[in-house]
């Protein structure tokens, strides 16, 4: 604690709030896209956004794993929930996430359907053990930091021989999402908001490095710093993304580099190869179809795979015409920006992805600047 206690010191952030200050030029807009949804509950945890001068904007990005999955997938996790054979093991922020038809994992629980709150994969092995006579299924989602773990369940379900585990796989990949983002031929079907550079995620970043930022940087020509998730991380690594902008270089720099490599971690990279491949596309809550985002588990795990397992087919779902999350999750649009905000739309009471997690923007908005809209 008094190690993490260093990167939240007030004086420290004050100063390169002065110094973020005297780099900004007053003749143009710094749009800076923030990838994660840690960054986003950090930056409103922390007050970054009344450290910096009014033409650095911050927008939240799409990476906030709740937050991104697509309504038809949480339907086939509710399906699967009302499998009588099934006990479904997830991560406890999507039992709130609304699904189609009002539905939810939680509401599929409160009416007796076996849904289990998990910590770690490993729980839900655990579980497989526990219950040799049920179905055990993980819902696995998440970018590459999750991924890993997942498959290391697998391949120690295969060890162990568990014939009732298997896995729900909704791993995503943090590098096609940023090319959605900037991809010219998506624009006039989603919009396109103004992004002159991002803080690149630090988990995933652990994982994957920086290498597979030196795309955007070169093809996009965007500057990219990989930031830590510390206040004072955050202010370092805006202060390098300006001064790029001001240089007009557009590189890919490392703030976190206590944590990350050029080359990421190549143990864990070569596990997850072992057990996933590419889908040819993916859909995303608010990027919509987008090609080689997303995992599937390898035919030659496919006893694992609860898609064949289940016969589990996707069907077309409506999101809420009101929630602006598809909007948000894209940087088109602000939490403040949508009509149901904290009135109908409430953490207690969510009606979009994007005000279920921590890390998801509305929530962040809703718990560290609710009062400061309301008396604006
Ligand atoms: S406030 Fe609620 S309904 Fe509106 S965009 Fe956010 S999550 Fe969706």
């Amino acid at each position: 604690m008094r190690y993490i206690r260093g990167f939240r010191d007030g004086a420290a952030a004050r100063g390169l709030s002065r110094l973020i200050a005297a780099e900004v030029r007053s003749d143009r807009e710094y749009h800076l896209m923030e990838f994660c949804g840690g960054h986003t509950h950090a930056v409103f945890r922390h007050g970054v956004p009344d450290l910096l001068p009014d033409n650095v904007q911050l927008i939240h990005g799409p990476g906030c794993p709740v937050c991104v999955l697509a309504m038809p997938r949480l339907d086939l996790a509710i399906e699967l929930a009302f499998d009588e054979r099934v006990v479904l093991a997830s991560y406890g922020d999507m039992l709130r996430v609304p699904a189609s038809r009002k539905r939810s994992l939680l509401k599929a629980r409160a009416v007796g359907r076996d849904v289990r709150i998990v910590q770690s994969a490993t729980e839900a092995i655990v579980l497989a053990q526990q219950h040799p006579d049920r179905e055990v299924v993980f819902f696995a989602i998440g970018f590459e930091t999750t991924t890993p773990p997942t498959a290391l369940v697998i391949l120690e379900a295969r060890r162990l021989g568990l014939e009732n585990f298997s896995v729900y796989c909704n791993h995503v990949l943090t590098p096609s999402a940023i090319r959605s983002i900037l991809d010219a031929p998506k624009v006039r079907e989603l919009g396109q908001a103004r992004v002159d550079g991002f803080l690149g995620p630090s988990h995933v970043s652990t994982i994957i490095g920086a290498r597979p930022y030196e795309f955007f940087a070169e093809e996009y020509q965007r500057p990219v710093v990989i930031a830590g998730f510390e206040p004072l991380d955050v202010l370092a690594a805006i202060r390098m993304l300006i001064r790029q902008l001001n240089e007009g270089r557009a590189e890919v720099e490392n703030q976190f580099t206590r944590g990350v490599t050029r080359d990421g971690n190549r143990k864990a990279q070569a596990m997850v190869a072992e057990v996933f491949e590419l889908r040819p596309e993916f859909e995303w809550r608010g990027l919509g179809m987008v090609e080689y985002s997303g995992l599937r588990i390898k035919k030659r795990y496919a006893e694992f795979d609860a898609e064949r397992r289940f016969g589990l087919v996707e069907k077309p779902a409506a999101e809420n015409k009101a929630c602006q999350c598809p909007a948000i999750i894209r940087g088109l649009k602000k939490p403040m920006d949508c009509p149901i905000f904290g009135t109908v739309c409430t953490p207690r009471n969510p009606i979009g992805s994007c005000m279920v997690s921590s890390e998801g923007a509305c929530a962040a908005w809703y718990q560290y600047r609710n009062g400061l809209a309301a008396s604006a």
